[in-house]
């Protein structure tokens, strides 16, 4: 699943490929990918110029003349640009630009989302108003009140995209272990110092792995060409029983909320 430092590198990658580009037709193969009536989106979505692209969480956000395009990649969604060449079976949504080149959306599970907003409300609008803060973005103060409520695993509370954004399962593993914090911690036994190394070790984290062009594993694969480096980086994730970076215990994986959770015995507690 893409998280923010992975879906950061789409928009990067995108906003030099097609920043620029004017929307001249939409086709669609899969129309439930759209959330608007999709009668409206065609018609709000034709000529409209793509300005720049945005982010915030894990939303991609598209800033057109009149309208933003929200997407949220879920599992397994990612973008190609092409020309001239036959639409592939995933391929749900085909963005035709005045250029000739078309961007398509891909997506084998077809959990992603595209929203057409207009632009002087989608802020305020549903889904970006629900979104909590990235963790740059976090007041600790705040976000230990918030902790001493939960009396739910630390790792849970941490993967809840309305209390911190941007952090799936691959980070949230990273940064406790930065942390030196066990994921079955009641978030309610986290210190103020504990939840302030948290969100540094969150931030650390997600820089290097944006810098690195994020995560490329099995769970997500490359988008646009792009493979990420940060797999050759991971402390704990998906190193089952190889040694601790630190301290050479075997790292042990467990489940928490059905998700694969990496910790080191030793280190984090
Ligand atoms: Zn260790």
């Amino acid at each position: 699943m893409p998280e923010l430092p992975e879906v950061e590198t789409v928009r990067r990658t995108l906003e030099l490929a097609i920043g620029n580009e004017e929307i001249v037709e939409v086709v669609e193969n899969y129309s439930k990918i759209i959330t608007n009536d999709i009668f409206e989106f065609k018609k709000s979505i034709q000529n409209q110029k793509i300005h720049r692209i945005d982010r915030m969480g894990k939303y991609l956000i598209f800033i057109l003349d009149t309208h933003t395009m929200i997407i949220h990649l879920r599992m397994e969604g990612k973008f190609f640009i092409k020309t001239n060449e036959p639409v592939l079976k995933h391929e749900h949504i085909v963005f035709k630009f005045k250029s000739g080149r078309e961007l398509r959306y891909h997506d084998v599970r077809k959990f992603g989302t595209i929203t057409l907003l207009p632009l002087e409300t989608y802020l305020e609008s549903y889904p970006l108003n629900k979104l909590a803060l990235e963790p740059k973005d976090i007041n600790i103060h705040k976000f230990f009140e918030v902790l001493q409520k939960k009396r739910i695993e630390i790792k849970a509370v941490l993967l809840d995209q309305h209390i911190v954004s941007g952090l799936g399962n691959i980070y949230v593993d990273e940064t406790l272990f930065l942390s030196k914090i066990h994921p079955t911690r009641l978030a309610n036994t986290i210190s103020l110092d504990e939840a302030a190394k948290i969100i540094k070790s969150a931030i650390q984290v997600l820089d290097k792995a944006t810098a690195l062009g994020g995560t490329t594993i099995r769970s997500y694969t490359s988008s646009l060409g792009v493979h990420g480096r940060f797999q050759n980086e991971l402390n704990v994730h998906m190193r089952k029983d190889l040694p601790c970076p630190i301290c050479q215990t075997k790292i042990i994986k467990m489940k928490i909320k059905g998700r694969g959770t990496y910790v080191c015995p030793s280190c984090q507690d």
